[in-house]
């Protein structure tokens, strides 16, 4: 079964009609790692995500697969070494896609990190983590911190420490992850809510769901129900009458984009803010962007948004890092705001509590699996699903085999490392105008070797036209990424709302054509979703 738009019928009919091992609630990057996990091991899973695939927290992340030096502050070895190693795993997994990434910790006068702790502290995080030996961190001198990083204030530096991250495309890993557990038949599909539970002797036993296009009720049966749905975990606690005194804590965290011109910052950038807080500056395509906040949230979680106060703050913070910056609320292209659903720490605030994963198991059955990282959302899976695997074998002495999901490249992989990526881009590059190679970069960097799927289409468009590379992506994403409106391709298959917000403009018009083509579209779809698009760019630009 192919994972387009066009197969939605055939998905939904199996959803209906067949019984599950595991149904997941949510399709963020939680849920989609414990379908890829539980259908690569054998189980009969279905997903239901209620918006697009990671439209949730997992598209307004920072963007980094990392190992969590932050969590070394609070004393958290096992973390530290856990989310560490995984970070090198999930490289290896789809190199394209999860980019090595120096970042430098500028030593400030009187800031978070002195020079003894940042040098033990990062050699600390070496070992934890199995820094490979090239990786491992350097201590630099105030004028070879100067010389990396150009722009940071002189007279406040005293010296810093470069150690290794990474970088990743966050809603790219989640569609990744869900193709590759559509290719083991797991049965995923967005814009189809969970608006009930069903049980059948006080045990849960199934999902009554919505589908969003139909506007059809439909009811979906298994054995096990896991709700992975981040910030909402709670509100299907509540419907399920299993919320308990462990509850989440949600806190909000902004992330805004400039013009590269405006912060041109050599390589990315983790520098303390005069409140005690860390930010981070990272450079992508042709912007930087910064982030992010870490404030109490308890507002829609559905309608969140970035205010004047979060923009304000980081340009403070960025401003003051970076003297020659001058940047202003007129500068920011682009933002997004997301929320954390981390699990309550009584007395603890927004920053001091941990990012620790944690599983509910109500007495009912219903799993629910909420807090951790993007990094570890492959173990995270393994716990989810080793849970169910010993409930299926206390039941009935079947064994579940054990997880491969170490083992299973997701799509896109066809290298043997980082290097063989470059490789790959050198060979396309030189098929394009010089003027262009970024945006074949930027596309192998998404795609990674689906990019030859892309080529092809792209070649079968007239060159003359300006946006056969745009045309030939979304012509990619329509059948194979389950994508039915503009924001879903614009926002979260290709990231261009956030980092090539240029691009709509040119686009928008050809994409919608297009994309009402294949999806059949009446002319006033195409208006609303064009409204949409232009609705969204106005609320990543501007601040109330
Ligand atoms: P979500 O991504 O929110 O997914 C839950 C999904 O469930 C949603 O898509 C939602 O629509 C769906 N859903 C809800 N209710 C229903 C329903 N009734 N029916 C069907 N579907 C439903 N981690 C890192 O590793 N690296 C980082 O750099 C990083 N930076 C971060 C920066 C910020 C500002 C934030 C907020 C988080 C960051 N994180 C980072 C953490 C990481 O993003 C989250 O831990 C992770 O994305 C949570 O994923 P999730 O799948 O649990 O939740």
């Amino acid at each position: 079964m192919a994972f387009s738009f066009k197969d939605r019928p055939n998905i939904i009919a199996s959803l209906k009609k067949d019984y599950f091992d595991i149904i997941v609630i949510g399709g963020g990057i939680t849920g989609a790692g414990i379908a890829l996990d539980a259908a690569s091991r054998g189980l009969k899973v279905a997903l239901i995500e209620k918006g697009d695939f990671a439209s949730g927290t997992s598209s307004k992340s920072t963007k980094l697969i990392h190992g969590g030096l932050r969590y070394l502050k609070q004393f958290d070895f096992k973390l530290v070494r856990e989310v560490g190693k995984e970070r090198a795993t999930v490289h290896k997994l789809a190199p394209h896609l999860v980019r090595p990434e120096k970042m430098l910790l500028p030593l400030i006068k009187d800031g978070n990190y002195g020079k003894i702790i940042t040098s033990v502290g990062l050699m600390v995080y070496d070992v934890l983590a199995d820094v490979e030996v090239q990786d491992q961190r350097k201590m630099l001198t105030k004028e070879e911190t100067l010389a990396c990083e150009p722009l940071l204030k002189p007279d406040h530096v005293e010296g810093g420490g470069l150690y290794a991250e990474y970088q990743v495309d966050d809603a790219r890993l989640v569609i990744e992850v869900i193709k590759a557990a559509h290719d083991f038949d797991a049965r995923c599909i967005n814009y189809t809510k969970a608006v009930d539970l069903i049980y059948k002797g006080g045990k849960v036993s199934g999902v009554k769901c919505e589908e969003h296009f139909s506007n059809e009720s439909f009811e979906i049966y298994g054995d096990h129900v896991i709700n992975a749905s981040g910030p909402w975990v709670d509100e299907i606690r509540l419907q399920n009458k299993s919320l308990n005194e462990k509850r989440l804590h949600l806190t909000k965290g902004v992330h805004i984009v400039v013009d590269k011109a405006k912060l041109p910052i050599k390589q990315s950038v983790y520098f303390d803010v005069s409140d005690g807080r860390m930010i981070f500056a990272i450079p992508r395509v042709k912007t930087t962007y910064i982030g992010t906040t870490d404030t109490e949230y308890s507002a829609n979680k559905d309608d969140i948004r970035a205010t004047k106060a979060d923009v304000n703050y980081l340009i403070d913070a960025v401003n003051d890092m970076f003297p020659f910056s001058d940047i202003s609320k007129d500068d920011v292209q682009s933002s997004w705001a997301g929320v954390r659903p981390l699990i309550h720490e009584e007395g603890k605030s927004a920053s001091e509590i941990s990012r620790k994963d944690e599983i509910f198991e109500a007495e009912n059955g219903l799993i629910s699996m909420a807090g951790g990282k993007l990094t570890g959302y492959r173990k995270m899976a393994q716990k989810a699903v080793y849970l169910v695997a010993k409930r299926i074998h206390d039941k009935t002495g079947k064994s579940i085999k054990p997880s491969r999901t170490k083992r299973i490249m997701l799509p896109g992989n066809g290298f043997k490392d980082y290097k063989d990526v470059l490789k790959y881009k050198e060979k396309y590059e030189p098929k394009f105008e010089a003027k262009d190679h970024y945006k074949i970069s930027r596309l192998i960097d998404k795609y990674g070797s689906q990019f030859e799927a892309i080529y092809k289409m792209y070649e079968s468009f007239d060159s003359s036209d300006e946006n056969s590379l745009i045309r030939a992506e979304l012509k990619f994403c329509l059948e194979n990424e389950m994508i039915s409106s503009l924001l879903d391709f614009y926002e979260r298959r290709t990231g261009r709302l956030y980092f090539e917000i240029e691009s709509i403009t040119t686009s928008m018009e050809v994409i919608a054509a297009d994309m009402g083509e294949f999806l059949n579209w009446p002319i006033d779809d195409k208006k609303e979703q064009i409204r949409c698009l232009k609705d969204a760019i106005v609320l990543a630009t501007t601040f109330e």
